[in-house]
């Protein structure tokens, strides 16, 4: 291969984007960088092929930042941009793609930089993370002891209290802003929460953890502290960011921090494709990235879409012309196809997944592997009867953006005994912990934990203490195992079936269904040795845990074929030549926001168009007439009857094609015979009114 060939496949704009700065090698200079573009543009194939562009002109990997939505995304992009190096310098490109290590989520990668960096910062490096799940029991404690738990019953839920935080800090708003404009219902509140949230950060810094959001706080107040952030900024010459429409104020923050005057830095996204504004993304960072710099940043807009089919295009347009506001596009496609995206109405959800199943079943014996096909819904558990009717039919699946393997109860436990021991200061991890051992109440365990949060350690702390009778029994074999875990006796990850064989017991007296909880366990024992250490392994978990699969088949095996399922959220950047996409009715898409904002709305919007242009041949979206809602206790579980989503209004049903399932219903010969004669009593009422 010419060394330049891999540069002819692009088109021009895409070239344009690529050897930004970039004047041959050893010779590198590039200012600021925005490619904005629409779906299925190569916007993410344009970052792969700038990164090893960079690489092959003498860029040094080690000092290259790639960051990406999600880790599979980043190992992804780290898999094309080595295919494309060695394309180019052969072989040897590999060892110098090793060196390309910071490819990954802001989290994660804020996670490796805050431990390399903690003592500077004052951060004790053995800090644990908090998932979401973590923060609001953490939130919730907090609460108790400052004895706002039982004061009002309307008070805010542990839930909510997390979000409106989390919020403020990634927004940088002012709480009462937060309060006032996504949580006006908690206005009477706002000095309880601040009380609250106050309470939430010390504990958070007496128990030497941090939570998602800190992990963006500390590392954008440490490229604001002047010792800091020369050599922070120091350490990338390239940083590159695609999705950038997702990232909110804090993010921003950072990555200018990071790159005050833009030298190097090359951002990419879609505004039309911002979905995640509920977590206080902003799509102005995108909008006004050009002009934060003097001069602007350059830009490149990119109009060809390789990915689907040109009716598959035209229908996501005309969807997403309909927006309020966007950046205008002109996305075209040269992959023509007579197959129109299908409208296809279904009695009710039964009959959905009973549609979706026949019909993946069918695409793949026309040769589509179920992996080209996904099937995507709002709500994680729109996929509920399709699940069932998968396992009924033996069709192996992965699901994405649902419940994760981590939530489970019994995997949360082994993981609380690890990061106990990991950082006895944490004392979500330690309630977890020490609630396993029967006998032993919480007022007893906050006992433990305050001798050992005194203590700082954990061993001492605990042989110091005197069990309550009940708890006596079991109590040395914890001690046990804790001295043998802080000791590291049977190295990583043997440790992890050091705790399963202590855990047992419990998980029997405590489950009904422990064998398959236990399966799980050795599952998570796999899982484990894939990871050096165990800070690495609770560290890159809490960030990314990975995702359940479909439970009656068992895990599916990476090179298996298995379909997946995915919420529409987390199928951003990807793509399959078969979609289908589930209840496109209102109370699905857009979901039931009672008195949704306009701007909700418009985010509704744009997850369907995110949907559809995952597509690349073929598109379903799916209309039941009425689907299964979740109804609060008193309401109780119900049907609603369905209709289209407001998104596809009657002006562009053209660029759809009709259909019904099962087809016996629509088509079967002599079952809706043609009338004789049809009356139309609305024809005759419309001309009654004229
Ligand atoms: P999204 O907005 O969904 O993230 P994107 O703009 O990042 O989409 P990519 O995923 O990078 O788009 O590319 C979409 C598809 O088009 C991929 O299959 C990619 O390989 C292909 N593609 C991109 N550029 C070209 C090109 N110049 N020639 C042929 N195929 C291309
Ligand atoms: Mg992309």
């Amino acid at each position: 291969m010419q060394p330049a060939a891999y540069l002819d496949k692009l088109n021009p704009q895409q070239r344009r984007a690529v050897e930004h700065g970039v004047s041959g090698p050893g010779d590198i200079a590039a200012g600021p960088l925005l490619v904005i573009a629409g779906a299925g543009s190569g916007k993410t194939d344009t970052l792969a092929h700038r990164v090893a562009h960079l690489i092959v002109n003498g860029a040094d990997p080690r000092r290259i930042l790639l960051l990406t939505f999600s880790r599979r995304a980043a190992a992804e992009m780290t898999r094309r941009v080595e295919r494309i190096a060695v394309q180019v310098m052969g072989p040897q490109a590999r060892p110098l793609i090793e060196g390309l290590t910071w490819a990954g989520t802001f989290h994660g990668v804020g996670a490796r930089l805050l431990r390399d960096h903690a003592l500077e910062i004052g951060l004790d490096p053995n800090f644990t993370i908090h998932d979401r799940e973590d923060s609001a029991d953490l939130m919730n404690l907090v609460r108790h002891e400052l004895g706002l738990s039982k004061t009002e019953k309307r008070f805010p839920t542990k839930g909510t209290l997390i979000a409106i935080y989390s919020r403020a800090v990634n927004a940088e708003q002012p709480l009462e802003e937060v309060i006032g404009r996504a949580f006006p219902w908690c206005a009477g509140w706002s000095a309880e929460l601040k009380a609250i949230f106050s309470a939430y950060v010390e504990a958070k810094q007496r128990q030497n953890v941090l939570d998602y959001d800190d992990l963006l706080l500390y590392w954008a107040q440490m490229a604001g502290e002047p010792a800091l952030a020369a050599g922070l900024s120091a350490r990338f010459d390239h940083v590159l960011i695609d999705e950038y429409q997702d990232t909110n104020k804090l993010q921003a923050t950072i990555l200018l921090g990071l790159k005050p005057d833009g030298r190097g830095l090359t951002v990419v996204g879609d505004d039309a494709q911002s979905i995640y504004s509920f977590r206080a993304a902003n799509v102005r960072n995108i909008l006004d990235f050009p002009g934060h710099f003097s001069p602007r940043a350059d830009t490149v807009m990119l109009e060809q879409n390789y990915r689907s089919t040109q009716p598959i295009l035209a229908a996501a347009n005309a969807v997403i012309d309909f927006a309020s506001e966007r950046y205008a596009k002109n996305l075209w496609s040269e992959r023509t196809s007579a197959e129109r995206p299908v409208l296809m109405s279904v009695r009710d959800e039964i009959e959905q997944a009973n549609f979706v199943a026949t019909r993946v079943l069918e695409n793949r014996e026309d040769g589509i592997a179920l992996k080209s096909q996904a099937v995507l819904f709002r709500a994680a558990h729109h996929s509920g009867p399709l699940e069932v009717e998968l396992t009924r039919r033996n069709i192996p699946f992965v699901k994405f953006g649902g419940l994760k393997f981590l939530d489970s109860a019994h995997v949360k436990d082994v993981l609380g005994v690890l990061r106990f021991v990991e950082n006895p200061r944490d004392r979500v991890a330690g309630f977890r912990a020490l609630r396993l051992l029967s006998g032993l109440g919480p007022a007893t365990a906050g006992r433990i934990l305050d001798e050992v949060g005194t203590h700082g350690t954990l061993l001492p702390a605990l042989e110091a203490v005197t069990p309550p009778p009940r708890a006596q029994e079991e109590w040395p074999a914890f001690l046990a195992l804790a001295r043998e875990l802080k000791a590291h006796g049977p190295g990583w990850p043997g440790e992890l079936d050091l705790v399963r064989q202590w855990y047992e017991p419990h998980l029997e007296r405590i489950h009904e269904d422990a064998p398959s909880r236990l399966a799980d366990l050795v599952q998570l024992a796999q899982i484990a040795a894939g990871y050096p250490s165990r800070e690495r392994f609770l560290t890159e978990l809490t960030l990314d845990p990975p995702d359940a699969t479909s439970a009656e088949a068992g895990p599916p095996h990476l090179d298996e074929d298995y379909l997946i399922l995915s919420t529409i959220h987390s199928a951003k950047g990807q793509e399959w030549k078969s979609v289908f996409v589930l209840n496109a009715v209102d109370g699905c898409i857009p979901i039931d926001l009672g008195a949704g904002t306009r701007e909700e709305i418009e985010e509704e919007r744009r997850l369907l168009y995110v949907a559809m242009t995952r597509a690349k041949d073929s598109l379903h979206l799916m209309l039941p007439q009425r689907f299964f809602v979740h109804g609060q206790a008193a309401r109780g579980d119900r049907h609603v009857y369905a209709a289209r989503t407001r998104f596809i209004p009657p002006i562009i049903l053209s660029r759809f094609s009709a259909g019904a399932w099962p087809p016996a219903q629509a088509e079967a010969p002599g079952s809706r015979a043609e009338p004789a004669v049809r009356i139309d009593i609305g024809a005759r009422m419309r001309s009654m009114w004229k």
